[in-house]
């Protein structure tokens, strides 16, 4: 691709940035989704508590996203955002590629990457029998025996949740700090088991995780493994607007803040999806998508308005502008 120009840029098409562009194509905007093609649930078989389309693989959910957009004019490429610099009160792109994009303005739907603990054979399991979400994952690996793998304070929470899905729940510390008295209390009336100490080694045979093992030696049998990630928004590219991303107040990790409407603290550029909300499914990172492509389409009414006067006003009375552009 070489230089081209358009309304709107999307990087990320994920959920929330295809939401995004095909509420900005059927706005006859024009519409260009830059994709690195990495989606967060990519090793999951099916995308579950979505409204219409529960279970559907994730690769057919964006490839038929993909279709929705160009069928309404909206461009979706496979490449890589590389670097944003200002231009005008737009924005000039670097891909990848080598291509540049001008674009008035940009939808950030980078979403995130999840950060395993470092155990040996954890990362081999996971989206399938190391979950974190019980909302995704829940179903399918209900009744089995599970355990909570402890990394931080967030791993108490994970305790209460998934005891809800099975009654045989083992809290392995790892890394979450001591229970208090009010948890071990809970523990103790919930039936789930505590057992303390780190986890060297994730163990499986070819069925799948067998169990893990402990620094003392001791091997916890365990199918499953529910743990709760480090989320790291994408954001790295923009950082040359001075877009950072911060601390989650939850401690889960760090995100995009942006307003109620998705508009971050760069004029000119929203964020949708899990770059901002670090817990949105799909069906939200979605949501949260078509709401900032309407407000981007919003936006360039106003300004397509403002302009519209201002040009008028130069015919009327030719001569300096009598309003600012
Ligand atoms: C294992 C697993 C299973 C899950 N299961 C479910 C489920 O069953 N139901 C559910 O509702 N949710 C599920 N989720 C959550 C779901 O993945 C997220 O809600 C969803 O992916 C968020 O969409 P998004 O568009 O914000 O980000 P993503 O889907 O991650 O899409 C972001 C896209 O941006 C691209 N990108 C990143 N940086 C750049 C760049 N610089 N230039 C160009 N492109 C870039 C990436 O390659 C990617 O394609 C699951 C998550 C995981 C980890």
């Amino acid at each position: 691709m070489d230089e081209i120009e358009v309304d709107v840029m999307v990087v990320g098409g994920g959920a929330a940035g295809l939401s995004g562009a095909l509420m900005l194509a059927r706005a006859r905007r024009t519409v260009l989704v830059v994709d690195g093609g990495q989606p967060r649930n990519a090793p999951a078989e099916g995308v579950h508590g979505l409204l219409g389309h529960d279970g559907l693989p994730p690769g057919e959910l964006l490839a038929r996203g993909r279709a929705e957009v160009a069928s309404y004019g909206g461009t979706v490429v496979k490449d890589t955002v590389v670097g944003v610099a200002r231009e005008g009160d737009g924005f000039r792109v670097a891909l990848g590629s080598g291509g540049e994009v001008v674009a008035r303005r940009m939808l950030l739907a980078t979403g995130l990457v999840d950060r395993l603990p470092d155990v040996p054979g954890l990362m081999e399991h996971w989206g399938h029998d190391v979950v974190h979400c019980p909302y995704c994952h829940g179903w399918e690996v209900r009744d089995r025996p599970i355990a909570v793998l402890g990394t931080g304070a967030m791993s108490f929470h994970q305790v209460q949740l998934f005891r809800q899905w099975t009654d045989d729940l083992v809290f392995v510390q790892h890394d979450a700090p001591d229970p208090t008295r009010d948890e071990r209390l809970l523990m103790e009336a919930r039936g789930i088991r505590h057992v303390s100490g780190r986890v060297v080694e994730v163990l499986a045979d070819g069925g799948g995780i067998t169990g893990l093992r402990m620094a003392d030696g001791q091997v916890v049998e365990r199918a499953v493994i529910a743990v709760a990630t480090q989320m790291e928004a994408r954001a790295e590219a923009f950082s040359s607007l001075g877009l950072v991303a911060v601390d989650h107040p939850s401690g889960m990790g760090r995100h995009v803040p942006v307003d109620a409407q998705g508009r971050t603290q760069v004029e000119g550029l929203w964020a949708a999806g899990n770059v901002t909300d670090l817990s949105a499914q799909v069906g939200m990172a979605a949501a949260q998508g078509a709401q900032a492509g309407a407000m981007i389409n919003m936006d360039l009414v106003l300004a397509d308005g403002a302009r519209a006067v201002n040009d008028h006003l130069v015919r009327l009375a030719p001569g300096p502008s009598v309003r600012p552009a």
